[in-house]
């Protein structure tokens, strides 16, 4: 007889966090388990309505005890939201596992890294210093670093319990208020966090979540004109609307959007470090990673090897269900099941060389979302699948002959956001690193935007503005000169 099996996230979180309490819409939208493609439960469908309420109760938490609160006050909540997270760590993952695919150990990691954020800006909040800056005689000129206001954060369904500690974690601590509109697909681990967040002590308002569709929950928050700020992670195409929006209100926006980011690598690089960094940058989160590794430019002499070693490592890639915890999990939904399916049907009707390819699990339900990991090899630098972001675990492996060429490459296509260096030659190293228009480089390494310390965020079709370590609290804040005539 079957055992009963422990059901590991108990109930779902629904409703939206509006200055601290739970508020339901009368419509929902369902949450779908990409792993098998079944409903599992509801979430709230917001719009206009509760966008304008979480912006009115951020705005009185700013007027009360959140904008009140000393700076040393403010740390200490967000770190007792790091550690609440760490004690809730394999709940938060068991919830974003079932809601977007994640094999569980990746859900894990990302848990950890979102409490890291909270620990990061929780020590940084007391930590945010203006200048005095030397003027007329009888005078002292001061600098203060101010919260926007109410901020508003829009994110996607890919890294969400990251995404929210890094752009919600930095907007707290230099004391905005914020209202999150998580993605529709990824909402469950953003109202934990909201509950958390009451737990450890942020005053209502402090911290509100609609959830809702990007048309309507989404738009409402960039249009609202009671938002001061909105930091945006996802797509170029949304990532332009939104900047439009904003314009319409004169407030600032940071663009966190795609990339199609190269890693270079020279015959003289380390392959042992390389081979399997390559393939992790490509397949970890089963491609849906906005800094994922998937331009591979290698050095004509090492070509051949290096895409022979990676087809064979490719070939033993299994996909299937989250809870399996295989080398991928799903994608998120059937449409992003469709549109990178339909860039490896590119590859082939467009006789490209299909390099290696790993597997879906043979019992890997039929209603799940799964693609198999594909390494298209010899790709010319124009064609489709060597300029967009396919978003799904697609490496394009592109030869270069010299350093020229590959620096040509690399910079050859709209994105900017992350790219990787391979050699063992510091000087090129270093003129390469200049000479890359990204927001990242890795030298002989590839974070893939890991490390919660540093600066992150593109150039070009990749966006703007920066977000984690310290930089991020300035893009939070604004700067005001006071003035003093004392004599
Ligand atoms: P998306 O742009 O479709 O959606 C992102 C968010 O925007 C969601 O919450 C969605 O509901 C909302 N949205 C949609 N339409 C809106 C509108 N009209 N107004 C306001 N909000 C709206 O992106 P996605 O498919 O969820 O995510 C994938 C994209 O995100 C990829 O391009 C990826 O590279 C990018 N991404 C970038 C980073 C980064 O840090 N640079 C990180 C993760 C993902």
């Amino acid at each position: 007889m079957d055992m009963p099996v422990p059901n590991p996230v108990g109930r779902l979180p629904t409703g939206h966090r509006i200055g601290g309490k739970v508020v339901e819409s009368r419509d929902t939208l369902p949450i779908l388990n990409p792993s098998d493609g079944g409903e599992v439960g509801r979430i709230a469908r917001g719009g206009a309505d509760e966008i304008d309420a979480a912006v009115r109760a951020a705005q009185a938490a700013l007027d009360g005890a959140w904008g009140r609160m000393a700076a040393a006050d403010r740390g200490r909540c967000l770190t007792r939201l790091s550690e609440l997270i760490r004690r809730d760590a394999e709940r938060l993952a068991q919830l974003e596992s079932l809601d977007v695919g994640k094999p569980i150990r990746q859900a894990r990691a990302d848990a950890l890294a979102c409490a890291r954020y909270f620990e990061f800006y929780g020590g940084a909040a007391d930590k945010i210093h203006g200048d005095t800056i030397p003027y007329a005689e009888g005078y002292t000129v001061l600098t203060l670093w101010e919260p926007h206001g109410v901020t508003g954060h829009i994110v996607p369904w890919n890294y969400p319990l990251q995404m929210v500690g890094r752009s919600v974690g930095g907007a707290l601590a230099m004391g905005n208020a914020a209202v999150l509109k998580p993605a529709e697909d990824a909402s469950l681990s953003s109202l934990a966090l909201a509950d958390l967040a009451q737990e450890a002590g942020f005053p209502d308002g402090a911290w509100n979540v609609v959830t809702g569709l990007g048309e309507e929950a989404g738009a409402a928050l960039t249009a609202h004109r009671g938002v001061s700020h909105i930091s945006f992670t996802g797509s170029p195409e949304v990532g332009t609307l939104v900047q439009a929006a904003a314009a319409k209100n004169t407030i600032p926006v940071t663009l966190e959007l795609g990339g199609k980011s190269p890693q270079l690598v020279f015959a003289d690089a380390e392959m042992d470090a390389l081979l399997p960094t390559a393939l992790a940058a490509i397949v970890q989160n089963a491609g849906q990673t906005c800094s994922a590794g998937s331009r591979l430019l290698v050095e004509a002499p090492v070509f051949d090897r290096v895409v022979e070693d990676l087809a064979g490592r490719f070939a033993k890639l299994e996909a299937g269900p989250a809870e399996r915890d295989l080398d991928l999990g799903p994608l998120v939904n059937a449409s992003q099941q469709a549109r990178v399916q339909g860039y490896i049907d590119l590859a082939q009707q467009d006789g490209l060389r299909i390099a290696g390819q790993g597997r879906i699990a043979s019992n890997a339900p039929e209603g799940g979302y799964y693609v198999k990991p594909t390494l298209v090899a010899d790709v010319d630098p124009t064609h489709r699948l060597a300029q967009e972001e396919v978003f799904g675990p697609v490496l394009t492996a592109i030869r270069f002959r010299d350093e020229v060429e590959a620096l040509r490459i690399a910079n050859g296509t709209d994105y900017g956001l992350v790219a990787g260096v391979w050699t063992a030659d510091l000087g090129r190293a270093m003129r390469l690193s200049r000479g890359i228009r990204v927001g990242q480089v890795f030298v002989n390494n590839y974070g893939a935007g890991g490390g919660v310390e540093l600066p992150f965020g593109g150039v070009k079709r990749s966006g703007h503005g920066r977000e984690k370590g310290f930089e991020a609290l300035r893009g939070f804040g604004v700067l005001k000169t006071v003035a003093i005539r004392h004599g």
